[in-house]
């Protein structure tokens, strides 16, 4: 590894990948109490391949060499992995700060009060309604008492600036003044991303992403508040609708993003969980590092990349085609529109598309798959095996230690570092 100049731009920078990652996110397991329509993984049932503790130290262990200085933990619901507490322990006594994203379930008074004594530990509650009738309807009966519940204690416990994380779709799209008040109630920070067709979520992606009215109100929403709300890069096809919006305004799959799954496969994002996405796993020699630094598909994913049938589009330099995994799991041209287009090209192509050629997302660890007796909807490479099992519920104590902070703003706390082998 060699250490560019630097580039006149950071987004000149991002596209030719960094060191390391700067949004890693670790899905620590399959299993999960609920089984939300949109979940991006599929998850509910643990995978009997999952790493062990002691294989997840050695990632850690990886990570604090490689100087990934936190990690956004997810799942399934990675708290009722019964060694969840000894993990991110582990990552702050090593350096690697942890903000972790529940549904709350595990999330007690006591816990609470743990949390809200590490400055080294980010909490991110998941909420898809403002209301119970919006939110169970997505999440399940009960879970928005039990969201909400968490937050009682994080803010009765001091805990300020947690997440309050919300997938927009159809049916929340007109509640957003509403999940503002809902967080500044508890202190807690806003966080709005966009619902992408992966995981179980390609099922009911045409339902519920919002509509193009909806999504112009959107904008305008955060034009005015998008100081005070995380996005990420949820938005930036938006950014065609004329101001650019605050975030990153480019793919930074394979870049500056990627995602570790639960049996340690590393796709080039959270929502491209596919085998052309898959570009190795944490068991293979050379772990992560190798992956990240020199596996074929990151290396051209940040190889110059062709504008395609955007390139001509007033708006590419903002909107870049929008989303990847979008285009790819909605079964678009990787380089035409994003299916959400504001000029309205997407919604052409969609019409236009041959659906019997929509890719399938990879694995399916859905309760209602298994519980019908059903294989994993997959069967593609790296993905076979056993099947799901089921949920071992248990916690251990958390203790204080050292948190940096994505907030899923992949530009937050940034300084440009070395690039990967230039
Ligand atoms: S594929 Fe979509 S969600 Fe993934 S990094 Fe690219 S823009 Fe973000
Ligand atoms: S044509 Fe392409 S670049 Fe232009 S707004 Fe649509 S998705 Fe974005």
């Amino acid at each position: 590894m060699s250490v560019a100049a630097a580039p006149a731009r950071l987004v000149d920078h991002f596209q030719h990948g960094l060191a390391a990652p700067i949004c890693l996110t670790w899905e620590l397991t399959y299993a999960c109490n609920l089984a939300c329509v949109h979940c991006l993984s599929s998850s509910g049932r643990r995978d009997p391949r999952e790493l062990t503790t002691a294989q997840c130290k050695a990632v850690i262990d990886e990570l604090e060499r490689m100087q990934v200085f936190y990690v956004n933990i997810g799942g399934g619901e990675p708290t009722v992995r019964p060694d969840f507490w000894e993990i991110v322990d582990y990552a702050v006594a090593h350096h690697v700060g942890v903000k972790f994203s529940t549904n709350g379930v595990r999330i007690t008074r006591d816990v609470a009060a743990r949390l809200a004594g590490s400055d080294y530990i980010d909490v991110q509650i998941s909420l898809d309604g403002a209301t119970a009738e919006i939110n169970d309807a997505v999440r399940g009966t009960g879970s928005y008492a039990t969201a909400v519940r968490a937050m009682e204690h994080l803010a009765d416990a001091g805990f300020a600036g947690f997440k309050l994380s919300v997938v927009v779709t159809r049916h929340n799209a007109g509640q957003l003044d509403a999940f503002k008040a809902l967080a500044d109630r508890y202190g807690a920070q806003l966080r709005l991303t966009r619902l992408r067709p992966s995981g179980r979520g390609a099922d009911v992606w045409d339902e519920l992403h919002p509509t193009a009215a909806q999504q112009r109100e959107l904008y305008d929403w955060l034009v005015a508040h998008g100081e005070q709300v995380l996005t990420g890069d949820s938005f930036f096809h938006l950014s065609a609708y004329g101001q650019a919006l605050p975030g990153l305004n480019l793919c930074g799959a394979g870049r500056v993003v990627c995602l570790i799954d639960p049996v340690g496969d590393v796709y080039a994002c959270p929502f491209a969980i596919h085998d052309s996405f898959l570009a190795g796993n944490v068991r293979e020699p050379g772990g992560f590092e190798r992956v990240w630094r020199s596996s074929e598909l990151f290396t051209e994913l940040r190889a110059p990349q062709s504008g395609g049938a955007c390139a001509s589009c007033a708006h590419f330099d903002s909107c870049r085609g929008g989303c990847m995994a979008a285009k790819f799991f909605t079964g678009l041209p990787l380089d035409g529109p994003d299916p959400e287009c504001v000029q309205g090209y997407g919604a052409d192509a969609l019409l236009a598309r041959d659906d019997a050629g929509v890719p399938k997302p990879s694995g399916d660890h859905s309760h209602s798959r298994a519980a019908a007796g059903k294989p994993p909807r997959h069967g593609e490479p790296g993905r076979g095996g056993p099947g799901p099992v089921p949920v071992v519920i248990g916690r251990a104590p958390v203790s204080a230690a050292p948190v940096s902070a994505c907030q899923q703003d992949p530009l937050a706390g940034f300084a440009p570092a070395a690039t990967v082998g230039r």
